[in-house]
């Protein structure tokens, strides 16, 4: 049986990890991130579905949760056999706010309950009280796991002096240029699962001469070899892309193993180097 490196199996398109208290959650989703409401995040998110992804990660700031909505609906899928995130935008952290953000967010979704809702970044000064309310929405069932994102070591730190419950998840930029091992380590040791944003480094991943070489070694996509890696490095994984072909070939990831040696190869692309904002010094 093939495990990521927590020893967890990795076996199809809709299987799925046990977050901390116990909510399962689909190791690969579809991200749509800049994909514009209406035509195109809808055909995005129907494609997926019908080839077998049950995991859509969207946010308010993405502008499309109504499409992602329809889509949803129109897939005849049940909903509760697919996990749908979205995040709480920086203008509208605090405890009132959240709350308003949050059932607005159902409204534009057209569903009565989420299975994830993060923080998409921490807000200095309203993040506590943004946690506040999520531990409420949590408590009363209206979500199925609460999590983080962009939150570094010491933000969670801050964070977990007053929870009453920890994040389940923190969805972090993570790719062969940006490992950061060390909060890795911290999120496993708190049974934070890590999840990876911008996991083809946007693209960038298709130029990086070991990707390639390592795409004509298993007979795979760079996309390909960097979606498995994720996965085998125990991290979930929410690739984006808008082309049919391009969302089918990156589910394609459950027939082939990255051996010890090209894992570490891949690792050793690391060089702390991120293409999105720091989370230490934003400016939105
Ligand atoms: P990504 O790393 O997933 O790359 C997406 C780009 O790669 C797109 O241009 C797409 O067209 C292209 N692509 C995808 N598959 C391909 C393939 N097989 N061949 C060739 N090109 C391919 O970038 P992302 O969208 O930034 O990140 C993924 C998701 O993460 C987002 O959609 C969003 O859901 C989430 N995200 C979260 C945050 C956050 O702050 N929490 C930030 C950025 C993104």
């Amino acid at each position: 049986m093939i495990t990521d490196k927590n020893n967890r199996t990795i076996e199809n398109l809709s299987g799925t990890w046990n977050l901390h208290n116990g909510y399962k959650m689909p190791y690969i989703g579809l991200g749509v991130y800049k994909a514009d409401d209406g035509e195109e995040v809808i055909n995005a998110v129907k494609w997926a579905l019908e080839a077998g992804y049950r995991h859509i990660d969207t946010a308010k700031a993405y502008d499309n949760e109504e499409g992602v909505g329809i889509a949803i609906k129109e897939s005849k899928i049940d909903r509760k056999d697919i996990f749908l995130t979205s995040k709480v935008w920086n203008s509208d952290q605090g405890y009132d706010e959240t709350i308003q953000a949050f059932n607005d967010s159902l409204k534009r979704l057209d569903t009565d309950y989420l299975d994830l809702y993060l923080i998409h970044w921490p807000v200095e000064g309203k993040y506590k009280d943004t946690w506040r309310a999520l531990e409420k929405l949590y408590k009363e069932g209206k979500i199925k796991a609460i999590g983080v994102s962009n939150f570094l070591k010491h933000h969670l730190d801050d964070l977990m002096k007053d929870a009453e419950i920890k994040p389940m998840i923190d969805q972090l930029e993570f790719h062969p240029w940006l490992v950061q091992n060390e909060l890795q380590d911290f999120c496993k040791q708190n049974d934070i699962q890590y999840e990876a944003w911008s996991p083809l480094m946007q693209g960038k991943a298709f130029e990086n001469e070991t990707l390639k070489e390592l795409g004509e070694k298993y007979g795979k996509s760079p996309a390909q070899i960097v979606i498995r890696w994720d996965l085998q490095n125990g991290v979930i994984t929410i690739p984006k892309s808008t082309s049919k072909d391009h969302i089918i070939s990156n589910s394609e990831v459950f027939d082939f193993e990255l051996t010890d040696l090209d894992m570490k190869k891949i690792n050793a692309l690391d060089r702390d180097e991120r293409i999105g904002p720091n989370p230490d010094n934003f400016d939105f």
